[in-house]
């Protein structure tokens, strides 16, 4: 089967569009811009028919060379990448759109359905992925989802001062000195590096950190602040993550003097 086309049912669903109106008010007033980087001419025709059907203005081009310099002259809402293009793919064109500080969400196209595109699509900076052939139905779903998330900057390697972490690789340094953490510890120092200089509250930490509830919600984000105190601050003389009385912690990227 040719996995680069959208079957014949899917595709009628794409031309009759106009079907899934129920979006937010940007996306309705038509103030959304989306790049198509798509080389099969069907299914870019396709996909722009049903974009502009949904209000969408869309830009189309069939290589990542194209792509890099179109999303640095406009800005986009979100970029729609084909992983099988000619030139270079979809995974190093995102690659380098992040690069070149372009953080428009990225939804990746890919015609197999291996964990390892996935995962690797993910960890050059796309935002979610589509494996073809997909419901059209599903593109707008997961395109309104982003668009609604905006283009906040999301490096792949995060940086707070002298403090590295790599989601992708999950390795954390402190100047050129690796630091080892448990997952869990990562888990709490990523959500850190991710609003660094906010004050975090320990809800939002044991939201982004933990994906059930403790009973003794507060005391578990304290344990695990003093633990990373141990791991990033403590051995370097640093007083990095400040405690903020009564609501929270905060992630400095120098030291509070
Ligand atoms: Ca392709």
């Amino acid at each position: 089967m040719d996995t680069d086309t959208i079957r014949g049912e899917d595709e009628r669903k794409m031309i009759a569009g106009g079907a899934h109106r129920a979006f937010i008010s940007r996306w309705e007033n038509g103030h959304v811009r989306v790049l198509l980087v798509e080389d099969e001419l069907r299914m870019a025709s396709l996909i722009r028919r049903g974009l502009l059907k949904e209000g969408l203005a869309v830009d189309v081009t069939p290589t990542g060379e194209d792509a890099l310099w179109m999303a640095q002259a406009s800005e986009y809402d979100a970029i729609v990448l084909d992983v099988m293009l000619p030139g270079i793919s979809g995974f190093e064109t995102c690659e380098r759109l992040r690069k070149s500080s372009v953080w428009a969400p990225v939804l990746m196209l890919t015609a197999r359905d291996s964990v390892e595109d996935r995962v690797m699509g993910l960890d050059t900076g796309a935002d979610d992925y589509l494996v073809k052939p997909f419901a059209f139905a599903e593109l707008l779903a997961r395109l309104r989802a982003l668009v609604r998330r905006g283009d906040v900057e999301r490096p792949s390697v995060l940086e707070v001062g002298d403090l590295r972490l790599d989601p992708a690789t999950r390795r954390v340094w402190r100047g050129d000195t690796e630091i080892q953490l448990s997952a869990k510890e990562f888990a709490v120092l990523e959500t850190f590096m991710r609003r660094p200089e906010e004050v975090l509250t320990r809800d939002h930490l044991l939201d982004h950190a933990w994906d059930f509830s403790y009973e003794n919600r507060s005391n578990i984000v304290d344990v695990y602040v003093r633990h990373l105190r141990s791991k990033i601050d403590l051995p370097f003389g640093r007083r990095s993550l400040e405690t903020i009385r009564g609501v929270g912690y905060r992630l400095r990227a120098s030291d509070p003097a």
